[in-house]
């Protein structure tokens, strides 16, 4: 919801300022219309109706997944696309992945968004609006911000849009900022109040192999990187969450698994390793080298998970449904 159209045409109305509360609140408890906010006048429900659109975005695809997960393409006001997931995971938890841009500027080779054009950064009302199409759905818990495109660089709205989120029932403990890399947004981080989880997409243990998947790393080389990860680490005492997302005979050799716990202090990091949704360019790991891989972390004593699948079906790997609907 555009909040401060919302002011606007409030004050424009003459109404008392405690409305546009009152209106957030029922947004945020998930209401999917005017009509049910019971406590506003009738006449103002009309006016808001034609004011006020209650997202700033339309939905233009939806997929649903055998899993539960749910997979939306919008577009912005100015036809912009972007994507947000829901995921259902058996404990319960109800996690929401989130866009910060309309497509990516930086062009990471394995990522389907990376091969898109970058239109541009997200308001925070626009990322917002993402978790708030799934909370009509049902209540949410978790966001994570692994959606289209990086979200430090445009980290004045994510910030925004994160100081909101416990409005909608997600606190910030339970907000995961994820960064291909870029240094100064891992500083801002550090700086931040909020204590967000940081999650760095690393998906290679050498600056030589990292730039061939990642060119952001001829930018921001790996000790960059991970020096500005240990500041963030002093500053928040909180891990680092490592992904590396696993590449069929690229990224996923013992070697590769060998060399990647030698450069991750286990104090600071912890590796989620994730089944790769194949886009094209490279074949995901099967069940059994991404075990190898785990396997030879744990012997360094580098804790490790393997990450959940969800969305197989519905082509849920960022950008997947936009770069379809686009071809
Ligand atoms: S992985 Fe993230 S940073 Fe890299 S191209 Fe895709 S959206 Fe952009």
């Amino acid at each position: 919801m555009d909040r401060q159209l919302l002011a606007a045409v409030l004050a424009d109305a003459g109404e008392p300022s405690y409305r546009a509360a009152q209106v957030w609140e029922w947004v945020t408890r998930g209401a999917a219309s005017y009509e049910e906010m019971t406590n506003l006048p009738g006449t103002l429900r009309d006016r808001l109706e034609q004011a006020v659109p209650l997202s700033t975005l339309a939905v233009e695809a939806e997929a649903r997944s055998d899993d539960g997960t749910v997979k939306t393409l919008f577009h912005t006001g100015d036809g912009r696309p972007l994507e947000a997931v829901l995921m259902r995971y058996r404990d319960g938890r109800r996690s929401v992945c989130v866009s910060s841009q309309s497509g990516c500027p930086l062009t990471c080779t394995f990522c389907a968004t990376g091969q898109m054009k970058f239109g541009r950064n997200l308001s925070a009302d626009e990322i917002l609006d993402q978790a708030l199409h799934f909370r009509r759905l049902e209540a949410i818990d978790h966001v994570v911000f692994m959606g289209m495109g990086e979200p430090t660089m445009n980290i004045d709205a994510v910030l925004a849009a994160c100081e909101r989120l416990p409005d909608l029932g997600v606190t910030h403990r339970r907000t995961a900022i994820s960064t291909v890399g870029w240094v100064p947004g891992i500083d801002r981080l550090a700086e931040c109040e909020m204590p967000l989880s940081l999650a760095l997409s690393i998906h290679a243990p050498n600056d030589a192999l990292r730039s061939q998947l990642m060119p952001v790393n001829d930018r921001y080389p790996l000790a960059e990187v991970l020096a500005a990860c240990e500041r963030y680490r002093a500053a928040r005492r909180r891990k680092v969450f490592v992904e590396y997302v696993m590449l069929d005979g690229v990224n996923d050799e013992p070697q590769h698994a060998r060399e990647l716990a030698a450069l991750l202090d286990r104090r600071v990091y912890k590796v989620n390793l994730i089944p790769y949704n194949p886009t094209g360019a490279y074949d995901g790991s099967s069940p059994e080298r991404i075990e190898r891989f785990r396997a030879i972390l744990a012997e360094h004593r580098l804790g490790a998970t393997v990450r959940l699948t969800r969305g197989r079906d519905i082509d849920a790997a960022c950008g997947q449904l936009a770069a379809s609907a686009a071809g």
